[in-house]
This record gives structure tokens, C-alpha cells and sequence, in this order.
């Protein structure tokens, strides 16, 4: 039978078992036993389920109380020195969240390692700090832990390592600017070599070191690092396969250093990698080679097409030796919702054409399957081609109004009607608003009673208007804290929001969501992406109702809050029977609908975040100016219908801005608020040599952890930001939107945020 492989699974729990546990944890609710127990269960159900599926290679070590690149830094011990790690000692549990989510407690108050998104997904990773003083030594020994535990239990695996090449290079070197880490490799190995030494001697028959870095542009010196670093490790693993996975996209000018490495297999993306398969084609694989064939598409919810997976199958069996392919997934399934079986609420036409991470293990089940026996599965094969072939005539998918709408736009509807400084004018004279203005950037604490509020609507247990009466009463809280604190431009605190996309995904004709189908973000915050299936329409107004009633209660600007266009889309699991872009203008069509209303209802502010921007960037530089010649566009044409004295905002957090920064200017936002603190004011490097001419607001402190920083840290960022950014133009906002925090945290917090304007107002 033809091998199978799974890249990797998700770890959350069909029913969210891992946030419930650590954020318990972290509560002091449960004890580290229970957590992980909790951990262990998780684990065994995965296994089980890819076990059960005839998977042949089931990875472990996928599982993570937190995130993967964090495990590796708690296995090559790379804490930095303010965590108090101990010389000797294994990293500890709370030494490790501390790294993740920074810690206040009586002996330690320090904030978190980075974090940023991983490639271009939504799950955001804990970034290594890496710096000349980087010392490596084996200070975790979770893969062999999990390599063991799953073998105690009857089930063979391989384990997985972020490889060592991922892991320098997606470091960074806050305290050393420029540093080439791939000179720490030396230093590095030895760990690997370690550990793989001891997950040879437990008989593991593979070991699976992923390097997704491949599918970046890399250098020749790169990839010399990358041939000395398995050439080491290959001398240490015995009869130990090694499997060298790459995936989300093309390996191009890395395939030769790859395919050429001293190992006994590579994984190849197929689903997304069209030019691997090119390459395949023209140079095959040397040395009798496995290949892992990532033809099931890890991070997407569709179908595979398994007549023509087995057809590209066959060719790969031609190319490389029939016994050489392991039918597998483009990525790990992390990314994709784990169950379709519970979605009970999804229409059946548009659940057929759906697959989560179970349905596309069994995918990989029957293909390789297939490849044996076609006869074998042949209702499956049947059922599939059913599933195709409804999805591509189904009316659902075709709404000739949106289409006509689409094609119709001209160039006047993707620009506003003055320039920057005509706009700014009207809109100081209209909102008349103080030196260093005060906003928030969305959403305040999402309280218990407001997640059991929702819960209890959906169960129906409170009708619609009490809901309602729920929200307003929120919403007017929201209000007055903010007049309390002095804040300039208010906001409802989206209360009525369960997600900033999900929320408007329920609202847009051509969207489903799932019931169950979380996919985490970070740490122990999980998104539940919409499903955009057909065409993108917008039935009635989606906020106006909210932001009207918060606008009624104060005399202080409200801002309107809408997620943008292009967030939506990156942040949804797209149709892929259609360009993207042709999605995104009919989702930004929508929400300049919505802009168009919020003005036209007397909202004078209208924030359209766009976080997810950057994400949506191809993995090569060399793609980029076509993704931001039609993403860049998209944000224009949902913001460019309102008059010029209403001002847009826009926002982004979480990930590296500096190289996309004229992008950012072009969308012509009057005021950007932008997270600032927990990169640690890398952003600002951007403004040294680009003139930003628009008002910004770098956040001026980290919401993602508990820690409430001092006014005169805030009022040191705020200085620092201004040696590059003109005082005139700033603004004073948090890093990102409040809802994961608690009160306790907020109110002060703001408080202190209040107080540095004012210090600053009162210097100038
Ligand atoms: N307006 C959103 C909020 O405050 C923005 C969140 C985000 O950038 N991810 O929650
Ligand atoms: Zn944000």
C-alpha cells in the first residue's frame, strides 16, 4: 500500500478543550496536572483519528500548549535572560507561558516575546529572540516525550521539529541590528543532534524537520547553511529517516540545495507549488528520494479533486519510483477546522463541497488507498465527483447583480474627492479635536455576561430584543467609562461582535460560518473563519443600528467600526474557483455600502481595520506588486464614497509593516493606528525614510498581555515615535482592540494612556 503522511494537525480539540484548559491554568482555576492531562487526551484523540484513517505517518509533537516555535525555543533553551530561566533546569510551564503571554507576578514582571503571523496565515508565532550572546542547549524534551507517550499507546509516529534553518531565520534580533543568525547554526546543532539522537535511540523510524522558509526567497548562503545543517544531522541519525518538509508554495531556486540534501525524503507543496510539480517534471528526485506530495490542501476547507490527485499521483510515481510517493498534505491541517461531521447547521449542498482537517485525513486515507485498489474506494471516488460537479453548476455560486456591479466601477470610485490636506482641514473644523487625540481602536473587554448573553440567544433562551436591551446596556457602559477617562473619539466597544469578521461574514449574502469550525490565532485565542462560497452581497446595513445608539449618547465623536475588504477576505477561507481578487471587490463593494450608511446616519469617524493586509502578501517578493495592485484598490473602493470631512481610519497590528509602508500611505486612510509596543517600535524604523503625510497612531502599549505599563512608558513611546513622525499628525491609541482583556487591566491602562496625552499636549 501506497505510504501516507499527514504534515501536521490541529491541536485545539474539536470542542475547544485546550483554550477552556489553559486559560483555566491561567486563572489558577486548574492545576498543571489537569492541564496536562487535559494535553494528553488532545494528543491521543488526534493520533487515534489519523490512526483510524490508515494514516501511515502520524506526525506528533504537532500538539502545542501554546505555539509550536515557542516548543522550540524551550527546547533549545533560547529563554532570554528577563525570564529568569535557570542555567541547569528544563524550561517550566509558567516560564513558557510567561514567554508567550509575558507575567505579573510577585517576583517577575515582564512582558512578552513578539509575536507575528507565521508565513501567510493567521496563526501568529512567538518570535526567538536570537542575538550574538545566544547560547542553545537541550532545555525540552517534548518531542521525545510525545514521540514516547503515543508509542505507549499502541501508536507509532514521527515526530515533527520546526527545522533548524525556520527557526534562525524567523527569529529576529531585537538588540542587534542586522545580525545574521544563521551564524548561531553551529551553536544550534548540536541540540538537534541531540535530540535527534535520543529520538533515534527511542526507534523512531522518521523524523520530519519542517523548513516552510524554502518557499522564500533565499540566498545561496542560505541554502549552504541548509545543506551543511541536514548533512550534520543525516551523520547522527542512524537508520532514522529524515524527512525535510516545506509547504505554502513554491520551493523555486531552493528545489536543487532540497532535493540534493543528504536525507531520505523531501516534502513537496503540490496544491499550491505549481512550479514544483514543473521542476519535479524536468528534474525528478536524486538518490532514490521520498517524496511527500502535499496534494491535499492543508489550509483550505474544499474538497479535493481525487481523480485528478490520483492523476498527478500516478505522474509523481513516474517521475521519482511509484514506492517513492507518500501521498500527503500541501501543509499542516492546523489551519483548516477539524470536523465537518458536527456542522450540523450548514446547508447540505455547500457542506458537500467542504472538507476540515478529519475529512481531508481520510482524503489522504483514500488516495493512497486508491492507488492500490481504486476499486476499493470507488463509492468515495464516486461521491467526490458528485460533490465537484454540483459546486461547479450550482446557482448559488453566480449572482449576475454583484457581477454586473463589479464590472461596472470606474476610476472615480476607488478615490476620494480631495487630497489629504483638503480632507484633513475639513475634518479638524468638523471634529475639532485636541493636540495628540485619544481613541481606542475597537472592542472592549468581551465580558462573561455579554459571551452568555450570546450563548443564551442562540439557545433561544433570550429573545431578540433583550439581547438587544444586553448590548445597548453595554454599549452606553462603554460610553461613559470612555467619557470618564477623557477619551476624544469614542467607540461602541463591538460588543455585539463575536468576531470582526465572522460578525460581518453572518451579515453578506455568499457567506456560511460554521458552528465549530475554530482555527487558532494565537495562544489560546481561536478564530472561527467564514466560509465564502459564492457571491458576495450585502442585504441590509450591519453596524449602523449600534453605532447610531452610541452616537446618541455622547457629544464626543463615535467611531463606526468595520472590518476591511481585504481583512475579510484573508481572514475568511475563500471560494477557489475564482481569482481572489475578483472576490475582494464584490466584499468591498459590501462594505462601502456600509460606509456609505454609517455617514449618511451621522457617524463622523468610520474605522475600516485592515490587520490582515500584510498576510495576504505572497511569500515571494516577486509577487507582491500583484497583490497590492488589486488588495491596495479594494480598501479604496469601500472607503471612498463619504464626503471629505468624514474621516476613515484604518488599523493594523501584528506583523512587519516597514516594507509595505507606501502600500499603507496609498490606501489613503486619514488616520492609521498602528501596533507599535509589542514589536518594540520597530514600525518607526519605516518612517526614517519614508514621509508619512497621514495621521498615525503607533500604539502605545501591548494588549495582548495582562501587564498595565506606567503613563511615562507610553509617554516614552509617544516621544520616541515622534522623532520620525511630524507631532502634528499623532495620534494616541493602544497597540490593538481591547477584548481580550479583562477591566481590571483596561481601566488603568487607559487611565495611564490618557495621562501621556495630556503630558504631552501640556509640553508643547
Ligand atoms: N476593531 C477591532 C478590535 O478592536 C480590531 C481588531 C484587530 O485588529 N485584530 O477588536
Ligand atoms: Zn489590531
Amino acid at each position: 500500500m501506497a505510504l501516507s503522511h499527514v504534515v501536521g494537525y490541529p491541536r485545539i480539540g474539536t470542542r475547544r478543550e485546550l483554550k477552556r484548559a489553559t486559560e483555566a491554568y491561567w486563572d489558577g482555576k486548574v492545576s498543571r496536572e489537569e492541564l496536562l492531562e487535559t494535553a494528553r487526551t488532545l494528543r491521543l484523540e488526534a493520533w487515534t483519528r489519523m490512526r483510524d484513517a490508515g494514516i501511515a505517518l502520524i506526525p506528533s509533537n504537532t500538539f502545542s500548549l501554546y505555539d509550536q516555535v515557542l516548543d522550540t525555543t524551550a527546547m533549545v533553551g533560547a529563554v532570554p535572560a528577563r525570564y529568569r530561566q535557570p542555567l541547569e533546569a528544563d524550561v517550566d510551564l509558567d516560564t513558557y507561558f510567561a514567554m508567550g503571554r509575558g507575567a505579573q507576578t510577585d517576583g517577575l514582571d515582564v512582558t512578552a516575546m513578539e509575536m507575528t503571523k507565521w508565513f501567510d496565515t493567521n496563526y501568529h508565532y512567538i518570535v526567538p529572540e536570537l542575538g550574538p550572546e545566544s547560547t542553545f542547549r537541550l532545555a525540552s524534551r517534548k518531542p521525545l516525550d510525545e514521540y514516547l507517550e503515543a508509542r505507549a499507546a499502541g501508536i507509532e509516529t514521527v515526530p515533527v521539529l520546526v527545522g533548524p534553518l525556520t527557526y534562525l531565520l524567523q527569529g529576529k534580533s531585537p538588540d542587534a541590528e542586522g545580525f545574521d543568525r544563521l551564524s548561531l547554526l553551529p551553536s544550534l546543532l548540536p541540540v538537534y543532534v541531540e535530540m535527534l539522537g535520543l529520538l533515534r535511540d527511542a526507534g523512531a523510524a522518521w523524523v520530519q524537520f519542517d523548513e516552510p522558509v524554502l518557499v522564500e526567497d533565499r540566498t545561496p548562503a542560505e541554502l549552504e547553511a541548509l545543506t551543511r545543517a541536514y548533512t550534520t544531522l543525516a551523520g547522527a541519525a542512524g537508520s532514522t529517516k529524515l524527512l525535510v518538509e516545506t509547504y505554502f508554495g513554491d520551493v523555486d531556486e531552493s528545489f536543487f540545495a532540497l532535493a540534493n540534501l543528504p536525507v531520505a525524503g523531501i516534502g513537496l507543496d503540490l496544491h499550491r507549488g505549481q512550479r514544483n510539480l514543473e521542476q519535479l517534471r524536468k528534474h525528478g528526485l536524486p538518490g532514490g528520494k521520498f517524496l511527500a506530495a502535499g496534494v491535499v490542501d492543508g489550509r483550505n476547507v474544499w474538497i479535493n479533486n481525487l481523480e485528478a490527485s490520483l492523476k498527478l499521483l500516478g505522474e509523481l510515481g513516474e517521475l521519482v519510483g511509484p514506492d517513492r510517493v507518500i501521498v500527503s498534505t500541501s501543509c499542516s491541517t492546523m489551519h483548516a477546522p477539524i470536523e465537518l461531521e458536527r456542522e450540523n447547521r450548514l446547508d447540505a449542498e455547500v457542506r458537500s463541497w467542504l472538507a476540515f482537517a478529519n475529512q481531508k485525513v481520510d482524503e489522504v486515507g483514500t488516495l493512497a488507498q486508491a492507488l492500490e485498489d481504486r476499486n476499493a474506494v470507488a463509492d468515495a471516488l464516486a461521491a467526490n465527483a458528485a460533490a465537484l460537479e454540483s459546486r461547479r453548476t450550482s446557482p448559488r455560486t453566480n449572482n449576475a447583480e454583484v457581477r454586473a456591479r463589479v464590472a461596472a466601477t470606474t476610476e472615480a470610485d476607488y478615490r476620494r474627492h480631495g487630497n489629504v490636506i483638503e480632507r484633513r482641514s475639513a475634518q479638524r473644523a468638523r471634529l475639532g479635536l485636541p493636540a495628540f487625540p485619544t481613541t481606542t481602536i475597537g472592542s472592549f473587554p468581551q465580558t462573561s455576561e455579554l459571551r452568555e448573553a450570546r450563548a443564551a440567544l442562540a439557545d433561544k433562551e433570550l429573545t431578540e430584543e433583550q439581547y438587544e436591551r444586553v448590548i445597548e446596556e453595554e454599549i452606553e457602559r462603554v460610553v461613559r467609562l470612555q467619557e470618564q477617562l477623557d477619551i476624544d473619539v469614542l467607540v461602541h466597544g463591538e460588543p455585539e461582535r463575536n468576531d470582526m469578521v465572522e460578525y460581518f461574514g453572518e451579515r453578506l449574502a455568499g457567506f456560511t460560518f460554521t458552528r465549530f469550525g475554530w482555527v487558532q490565532s494565537y495562544g489560546s485565542r481561536y478564530v472561527k473563519p467564514p466560509i465564502v462560497f459564492g457571491d458576495v452581497a450585502r442585504p441590509e446595513a450591519m453596524t449602523v443600528r449600534w453605532s447610531t445608539y452610541a452616537q446618541s449618547l455622547t457629544a464626543r465623536p463615535m467611531k463606526g467600526m468595520l472590518t476591511g475588504p481585504v481583512t475579510i477576505l484573508n481572514w475568511s477561507f475563500v471560494r477557489d474557483d475564482q481569482p481572489r481578487a475578483e472576490t475582494c471587490r464584490q466584499i468591498a463593494l459590501a462594505i462601502r455600502d456600509e460606509v456609505v450608511d454609517l455617514e449618511a446616519a451621522g457617524i463622523k469617524v468610520i474605522q475600516i481595520d485592515e490587520p490582515a493586509l500584510r498576510e495576504g502578501l505572497p511569500l515571494r517578493q516577486s509577487d507582491w506588486t500583484g497583490y497590492l495592485a488589486w488588495a491596495v484598490p479594494c480598501f479604496r473602493l469601500s472607503a471612498s464614497g463619504v464626503r471629505d470631512d468624514t474621516q476613515i481610519h484604518t488599523h493594523m497590528c501584528y506583523a512587519d509593516f516597514n516594507d509595505i509602508i507606501e502600500a499603507i500611505s496609498d490606501l489613503d486612510a486619514d488616520v492609521i493606528s498602528i501596533e507599535n509596543s509589542r514589536s518594540d517600535a520597530e514600525l518607526l524604523e519605516a518612517f526614517r525614510d519614508f514621509k508619512y503625510d497621514k495621521e498615525i497612531g503607533p500604539g502605545v502599549y501591548d494588549i495582548h498581555s495582562p501587564r498595565v505599563p506606567p503613563s511615562e512608558e507610553m509617554g516614552g513611546r509617544l516621544r520616541e515615535a515622534m522623532k520620525v513622525l511630524d507631532p502634528d499628525l499623532v495620534w494616541v491609541n493602544p497597540d490593538c482592540g481591547l477584548k481580550t482583556r479583562r477591566y481590571e487591566e483596561t481601566v488603568p491602562a487607559l487611565e495611564h494612556m490618557v495621562a501621556a496625552a495630556r503630558e504631552l499636549r501640556a509640553a508643547l
